[in-house]
This record gives C-alpha cells, structure tokens and sequence, in this order.
C-alpha cells in the first residue's frame, strides 16, 4: 500500500495573521509556520492503515523554502519520504493552481491513496482534495471520520448533518478526513532522528512539467481587492454590585436582546 498524504504550512492558528500590503497575500513570516492541524489527522490514519498492513506514507507538501520544515515534521510522526514542491513563482497561487501542482506532483506516482486534511486553518476552502481527485480522475472521497481499506476496496464513514454515510470505492482512491477522527501521535524522539535522514524530493515546477504561466497571483481566478485591521476589541461593561447587582445584570441582558 502506498500512501500520499498532502500537508500544507500554515500559520500557527493562535497567530494574529496578516496581509502583505503590497500584494494583500498572507505574510507567513509574521507569525509560526506549522503543519496544518488538519493534515496531521491524515497523516495519523494513513500511518494506521500502513501499521495495520504493510506499505508506505509520503508527504507532498507545495511551498516556500520553510515548508520542508513541515514535511520533515510530518515524517517525523512516523512517514517515510517527503516531497516539496517549491518554485517563487507558486507565490500567491490559488486552489486552482495548488491543485494543479499536486496532481502533476503525483501523477504516475503509483499511490495507493492518496490522503487530505479537509481544510487548511489559514485559507479553508476546503476544495484542494475535489479538485485533485478530479485533476487524477480519481474518485473522491470526502469529510471521512473512519476510513477502511481492504485488498483494493476503500469504505469510509462520510460526516453529514444527519450523522454519516458509508461510502465506498476501489483504489486508488482520494480521502480528505475531518479532525477528531483519531488522535494523532506526537513524534518519538527515535522517529525524529530518522525523519532528518529520509528521503526527501525537492522539486520545481519545470521538475514537474508545469510551466510559471498556469500558477501564481497574476494566474489566480480571484483577487483580494483590499481589506482592513480588525476593530480594536470594544470595552466591556463592568456592573458594580451596589445591592442591585442583580437588577442591573437583568437590565443589561435585557437591552442587548439575551433574555
Ligand atoms: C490571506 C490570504 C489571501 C489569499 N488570497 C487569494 C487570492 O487573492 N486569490 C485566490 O484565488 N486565493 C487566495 N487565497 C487562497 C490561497 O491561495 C489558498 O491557500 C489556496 O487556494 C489553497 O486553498 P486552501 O488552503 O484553502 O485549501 P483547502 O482546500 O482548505 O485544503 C484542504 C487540504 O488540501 C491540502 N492542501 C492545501 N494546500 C496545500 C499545499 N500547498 N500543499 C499540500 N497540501 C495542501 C491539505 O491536506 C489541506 O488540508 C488566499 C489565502 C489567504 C490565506
């Protein structure tokens, strides 16, 4: 069985973000880079289903320089080989053109399964996975909470509002799994060591056959027009208890519709 999961660097989530003023893109030297919370869900199954049977995980990551920091933290959870896709002309690409990267990426790799996080903390568009597996032709597999494979079948418990469904198809297959589907192992110190000697691809857009035109800001479908700080925090209204604290609580939820 081999396995690809897809990891995107993001900002730390408690990170107050920013924009460039200049292009309006993230500023990811503003705050911690980390591996997408998300991502770190797929790569705990995909190491399950790997543990349970026998195969390999590889992490693809599309990013800066830094980002292959995350794919090593990534493979330190237990993977086995990293690929990062890195080219300054992928600065500001969009889902259109990260999709594209990863699916030339993986093309005639031979992956099983080939595994997402359902949506990045930094962007969440939450469509990376469907564009790939339609880029691949492969079929979709989303918002997964248990996923199962045996021989060349795939089942997975597909989140709805109603509870799940059980969905099933061959391999190979794309899965994007929610959070809370399992609880993703902190690196032993054993796999750190091994993840800074494992194999690790760095690639180019040309190395994947893919020309600067088709990715970037200029190429994205959509553009941040402009955008504003957020409102410093409005101060909070103190009751003093005076012997009518009581009165005054009841007052003040009443005038701002609570009861
Ligand atoms: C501040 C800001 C400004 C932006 N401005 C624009 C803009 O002007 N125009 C525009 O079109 N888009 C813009 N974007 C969107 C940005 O380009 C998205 O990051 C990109 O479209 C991918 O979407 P996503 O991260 O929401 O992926 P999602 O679909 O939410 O990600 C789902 C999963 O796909 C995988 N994945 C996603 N990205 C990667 C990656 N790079 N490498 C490996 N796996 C990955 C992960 O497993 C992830 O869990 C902006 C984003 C931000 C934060």
């Amino acid at each position: 069985m081999k396995i690809c999961v897809c990891v995107k660097q993001v900002p730390d989530s408690w990170a107050e973000k920013k924009l460039t003023a200049g292009d309006s893109t993230l500023d990811r030297a503003a705050a911690d880079r980390v591996v997408n919370e998300l991502d770190e869900y797929a790569v705990e199954e995909a190491l399950r289903i790997v543990e349970a049977g026998e195969g390999e995980v590889t992490i693809l990551s599309m990013g800066p320089d830094e980002a292959a920091d995350s794919v090593r933290k990534a493979i330190s959870m237990g993977a086995h080989a990293g690929i990062h896709i890195s080219d300054p002309a992928l600065h500001g690409s969009d889902a259109l053109a990260t999709s594209l990267v990863l699916a030339k990426a993986l093309e005639g790799r031979g992956f099983d399964l080939i595994m997402f996080g359902s949506e990045s903390t930094d962007a969440r568009m939450s469509v990376v996975p469907a564009m790939v597996s339609a880029r691949l032709g492969l079929p979709q597999m989303t918002f997964a909470n248990k996923v199962e494979v045996s021989g060349s079948n795939l089942t997975i418990h597909r989140v709805t509002d109603y509870g799940y469904d059980e969905v099933q198809s061959s391999l190979p297959a794309v899965v994007s799994v929610v959070e809370k589907t399992n609880e993703p192992r902190y690196p032993s110190f054993k796999n750190i060591m091994a993840a800074k000697k494992a194999p690790m691809e760095t690639l180019s857009l040309a190395d994947i056959g893919l020309d600067a035109a088709t990715v970037g800001l200029a190429n994205a479908w959509s553009e941040v027009k402009d955008f504003a700080e957020r409102p410093a925090k409005a101060k909070g209204t103190v009751i003093t208890d005076e012997g009518n604290g009581a009165e005054k609580i009841e007052e003040f939820l009443v005038t701002q519709k609570f009861i």
